[in-house]
């Protein structure tokens, strides 16, 4: 391309040049005055060229104290240099032909022309762009302040090495360090010692780098050393170029959240509890429906007994009597049940060895089962001890054991096993009824049926059954699980349909002084009373009274009665006989039989207690279990047992009191 063909009149162009720029230009002689003034400084400072000329511009533009630096360094500048004047590229202040007082950019180059230096000026209007600063500078401490004042978020920035550049209340009340402690320092501080060992806190940065964000829950370590559950988000900040320049960190203490959890875990629980009572009161009258069958058929047949009596057919007496009697332990097995489900029966916990009980137990499962079913019991070696009520725990195992004889029609094998095992922390949090600890696990196995998922989800509801009318009551899994877990245990069953069933049950390892275990009453044959011991009865219900004094009597024990308290201790405070035994219900008109109890053996320091009860009363039982060391005996009751209990309870060592 050819040059611009014509030679330019330099001045022409110079002048266009200075009106085209965006800059307001000035050119100054070295006494400050203005040679030159061009279309975006009339623009600018408001001044017209043919007013500006000849001014002085240190007096027109600047504010006085600008202005007399200005004219200063113009006269000291050194004749012969050229080129842009060092220092003399600043921001300062200017003034608009208004008044207006606004901030410029200068910047001035050293021409020279003749004699004398000319300066050029260049000032640039940068008010907008300040102004855009400030706004900046505003909104960063809003935003600051903002981040500040969370106090429900540890929020704070880190450098790209993990240090901790900012620190906002939040952090200081979550973490317990304030800024002045932990600005600086590694972020690492805030994490456990594992994790710190681990490498965690600069590999959840290099995450939170290469994927663009790390979030996560975890264990934080606040100032005085204590741990609380975490949720930490972390956002990799980078500028303009794409270079990262630390990390934002979020941090929120779930601690709170996670005991709300549990607080409505717990509620949940109870309400399941309360639930089930109310179930089972509901079901109050179908059963109440039940009972009066068996009563009917317990009074039908005592009318008939009494009736045939009087004619002397003493053969239909005896069928009547039967009947009668089989009604009402059919009427005593449902309370038994109901009383077992609703967690309320009173228990007589003690310590047992589960694989001697088991032995003796096979062969009468074995007998119960019939010799389509093989039963097999394996006890586990160096088996703990439990601590539980036997006879319930007897009825538990004859219910599995029948459950698994009703799933293998056409026989099959029942497997007793035991052996010693842990249930740990995580088992505890999948099933949060379950406290982690050592436990001895009874597993009961047949290979029969098995259980859909659906039957399985409510086997152990009471009155849920899947067998016909007659054969299936539904009580039977409900009795195994109230004891269960009255006893502090837990119960599972594993079953598939067409694969069999196994229930296991776990029941707390007891640790202690070995109490006098059951074991050794097991060799008393029922025995009646050695020559003329005394027994004091006390029971309100005067029916029962005199069926327990002829049971008593018969047994071959002297027995002297009475219906309630304070009876009871004239009889001990008046009478010179001798007494053994003190055989007492638990609630009495009058006061309890516990207090009776105590005053008795006060008076009386050898007499022995028996307590009888047909249902728990927090007076003796806490929670379903009698006081430490109170024998008890439940009614309804035969002979047998009771014969039992005396015998034992009299041939033991005189009960041991405190002086
Ligand atoms: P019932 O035996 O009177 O039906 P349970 O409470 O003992 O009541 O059992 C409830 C239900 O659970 C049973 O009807 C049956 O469907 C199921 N079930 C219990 N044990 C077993 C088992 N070992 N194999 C298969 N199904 C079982
Ligand atoms: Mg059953």
């Amino acid at each position: 391309m050819t040059s611009i063909s014509s030679p330019i009149d330099s001045a022409k162009l110079a002048r266009g040049l200075l009106d085209a720029a965006f800059d307001a230009f000035v050119l100054l002689r070295a006494d400050g005055t203005i040679a030159e003034w061009n279309e975006r400084a009339v623009e600018i400072f408001g001044w017209s060229r043919e007013e500006a000329l000849g001014r002085n511009l240190a007096a027109l533009l600047l504010p006085e104290k600008h202005g007399a630096v200005l004219s200063r360094d113009l006269q000291r500048y050194p004749l012969g240099r050229l080129g842009e004047i060092p220092g003399q590229r600043r921001e300062l202040s200017a003034l608009r032909r208004s008044g207006e007082e606004f901030p410029i950019e200068l910047k001035m180059a050293a021409i020279e022309e003749g004699e004398e230096p000319l300066f050029v000026c260049s000032l640039r209007d940068i008010s907008a762009r300040k102004a855009a600063q400030q706004e900046l500078r505003e909104t960063e401490q809003q935003f600051s302040t903002l981040v500040q004042s969370i106090s429900n978020y540890a929020i704070c920035m880190l450098d790209p090495e993990g240090r901790v550049t900012t620190w906002n209340s939040g952090a200081e009340r979550i973490m317990g360090f304030c800024a002045e402690e932990i600005i600086g320092q590694h972020f690492s501080s805030l994490y456990t010692e594992d994790d710190r060992k681990g490498d965690v806190p600069m590999r959840v940065l290099r995450q939170a780098q290469r994927d663009g964000k790390f979030a996560a829950e975890g264990w934080r370590v606040r100032k005085d050393g204590s741990r609380f559950p975490a949720d930490t988000v972390i956002d990799p900040i980078r500028d303009h170029a794409g270079t990262l320049i630390g990390f934002a960190k979020v941090t929120r203490d779930l601690s709170a959240e996670r005991e709300a959890q549990q607080a409505l875990e717990e509620t949940r629980q109870k309400l399941a509890q309360i639930q089930k009572m109310e179930a089972i009161g509901q079901l109050t009258g179908g059963v109440a429906h039940d009972f009066n069958n068996l009563l009917t058929v317990v009074i039908g047949n005592l009318g008939m007994a009494q009736k045939a009596s009087a004619e002397g057919d003493f053969a239909r007496v005896r069928r009547a009597l039967g009947s009668a009697t089989r009604g009402a332990r059919r009427a005593a097995t449902l309370t038994q049940r109901l009383l077992a489900f609703s967690r309320q029966q009173p228990l007589d916990p003690k310590p047992l060895d589960l694989n001697r009980l088991l032995a003796s137990n096979v062969d009468f499962l074995q007998r119960s089962l019939g010799e389509m079913v093989a039963v097999e019991a394996v006890g586990g070696g160096g088996l703990w001890k439990v601590e539980i009520d036997r006879g319930e725990f007897e009825a538990a195992l004859l219910n599995l054991a029948l459950n698994a004889r009703d799933a293998m029609a056409g026989g099959g094998a029942l497997t007793i096993e035991t052996s010693n095992t842990f249930l740990d922390e995580m088992y505890a949090r999948a099933n949060p009824e379950v406290t982690p600890g050592q436990y001895v696990l009874v597993g009961v196995t047949d290979d029969g049926v098995g259980m859909t998922k659906e039957v399985l989800e409510r086997a152990f509801e009471p009155f849920f059954s899947t067998k016909p009318a007659r054969q299936g009551t539904g009580l039977g899994l409900s009795q195994v699980y109230g004891f269960i877990k009255q006893s502090g245990g837990h119960i599972r069953i594993y079953s598939e349909p067409g694969e069999g069933t196994t229930v296991k049950i776990y029941l707390p390892r007891y640790v202690g002084a070995d109490e006098k275990s059951d074991e050794a009453q097991e060799n008393h044959a029922t025995a009646g009373a050695a020559a003329a011991e005394t027994i004091l009865l006390v029971e309100d219900d005067e029916d029962v009274r005199a069926y327990l004094v002829e049971i008593c009597r018969d047994l071959g024990y002297r027995v002297l009665s009475a219906p309630g308290s304070s009876a009871a201790l004239r009889i001990l405070e008046e009478s010179d006989a001798r007494i053994d035994l003190l055989l007492s219900d638990v609630v009495l008109p009058g006061g309890n039989g516990r207090d009776l109890a105590a005053r008795a053996q006060e008076l009386r320091p050898d007499l022995k207690v028996l307590f009888m009860t047909g249902y728990s009363r927090n007076a003796i039982i806490h929670q379903g279990r009698l006081d430490a060391g109170r024998a008890m005996i439940q009614k309804p009751m035969t002979q047998r047992e009771l014969a039992d209990r005396l015998r034992s309870l009299l041939d033991a060592e005189p009960p041991r009191r405190k002086r």
